[in-house]
């Protein structure tokens, strides 16, 4: 199969899992699943911009054309900090001292800042003709009541959550976070930082999967490590299905003897959805959805090598974790770069090359950003992007143009 219709059946599952409530400030990089609407004007009303003086500028008409010794004296009236509220009226002749963000009293419809002006005990001199509307932040400027804030959809950022606060919200209804649980298969792997015994090598991909999905919104709920043995991987399989949204496993999908991952979906009723893609890395990825009760579970059965996994995640889980969290932008951000050299493969297969990618005269360049095997886990380090190398071609020259997805990582 390939890459293309794989990813389209793996999108076209992805529908979002239901909405809960959640204060904002726990909302950073979720979904809003309805449109916002302010519920007050920004700024609810018209506030000093400036520690200052709030006149009528109509008092200060006299000094457009006088000479630059001329001054008007204005009476005090009181001062007035942000969060008070004076209720008098600045009549003609008078100013009111207030701070920055302090309610501007009737009357007032310009403030000049303190730097401007003489004060004494009791007046203050003003200097120049100070404007209609001078540092005044007028209510409702920034946003009207009832002015949507936040469209359904949105992946929300610390900006979208300072406008819902400063808009009357504390609430938001998002789309509920996938929960997913890894499973790690394979006879030979040893614990990080365990002592090594004859013939293992360290299970790198737990780590790397922890990693990865702590990158996404998605939530992981168990990590499991698995012998290449049915009974043990059916059984945790059985618990992951009960628990999950996805699961992803690691390792034992591809056609060795010990390589047991759609044995255990099958004895568990899993439908495979697809098994091997013309790829290169994850070649032997595997699809699969389970039923339980009214819930689907979804079964990404990822190669055991790092490179593969970190290509299959970013290409497949990550857009399908995504998608299933309302997201409207899931896709990875594709942009085109130039091959700073030739490249050179197999037909058949579409290659992820990792990339290095460097600006050159508004120009993206990409470099092969070292060993591509799936089994290197050094060069994913220095990896930009995964350059898009066609499944029909064999050779590509220096100065190729190439399409990249950007890695989020
Ligand atoms: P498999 O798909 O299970 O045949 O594994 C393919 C290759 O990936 C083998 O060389 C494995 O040793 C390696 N591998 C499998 N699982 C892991 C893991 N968790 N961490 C690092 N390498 C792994
Ligand atoms: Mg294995």
């Amino acid at each position: 199969m390939a890459f293309e219709k794989a990813r389209q059946l793996v999108l076209e599952q992805a529908t979002p899992l239901g909405r809960e409530k959640i204060r904002i400030e726990a909302a950073l990089r979720r979904v809003a699943a309805y449109e916002i609407k302010a519920k007050i004007p920004l700024p609810p009303f018209t506030n000093s911009a400036v520690d200052g003086y709030a006149l009528r500028s109509e008092d200060t008409q006299a000094l457009r054309a006088a000479s630059p010794t001329s001054f008007v004296q204005l009476r005090l009236l009181a001062e007035q900090r942000a969060g008070a509220f004076f209720k008098g009226w600045v009549k003609p002749g008078t100013a009111l001292k207030l701070m920055t963000g302090a309610s501007v009293p009737r009357g007032a419809d310009a403030v000049i800042p303190r730097e401007e002006v003489e004060a004494g005990a009791n007046h203050i001199r003003v200097k120049r003709e100070v404007k209609k509307g001078e540092n005044i932040r007028l209510a409702g400027e920034d946003i009207r009541p009832g002015q949507t804030i936040i469209q359904p959809g949105t992946c929300l950022q610390p900006a979208h959550l300072a406008l819902m606060a400063a808009a009357g919200w504390k609430e938001i209804s998002v789309y509920r976070q996938p929960k997913v649980t890894v499973i790690i298969t394979g006879d030979e792997l040893c614990p990080p930082g365990e002592p090594l015994k004859k013939g293992q090598i360290y299970d790198s991909n737990s780590t790397l999967l922890q990693a990865l999905i702590k990158t996404t919104e998605a939530e992981l709920i168990a990590l499991k490590r698995v012998k290449d043995n049915l009974a043990s991987l059916t059984s945790a399989l059985k618990k992951a299905i009960l628990a999950s949204d996805i699961i992803l496993t690691s390792g034992g999908v591809s056609v060795g003897d010990y390589d047991l991952v759609r044995v255990a979906a099958q004895k568990l009723s899993g439908r495979q959805i697809f098994w091997q893609v013309a790829q290169k890395p994850a070649k032997p990825l595997a699809f699969y959805l389970f039923r339980h009760n009214r819930n689907k579970v979804f079964l990404f059965g990822l190669p055991g090598n790092p490179g593969a996994v970190a290509v299959a995640f970013e290409e497949y889980v990550r857009p399908f974790i995504k998608k299933m969290m309302g997201r409207s932008d899931f896709l990875p951000r594709e942009i085109e770069a130039t091959l700073t050299h030739a490249v050179k493969k197999k037909k058949g297969r579409l290659n992820f090359l990792r990339v290095r990618l460097q600006l050159s005269g508004g120009d993206w360049r990409a470099t092969s950003a070292g060993a591509q095997e799936s089994g290197i886990i050094s060069s994913l380090t220095e990896t930009h992007g995964l350059a898009l190398i066609p499944a029909e071609s064999d050779f590509l020259p220096e100065g190729t143009k190439v399409k990249v997805h950007l890695l989020e990582w």
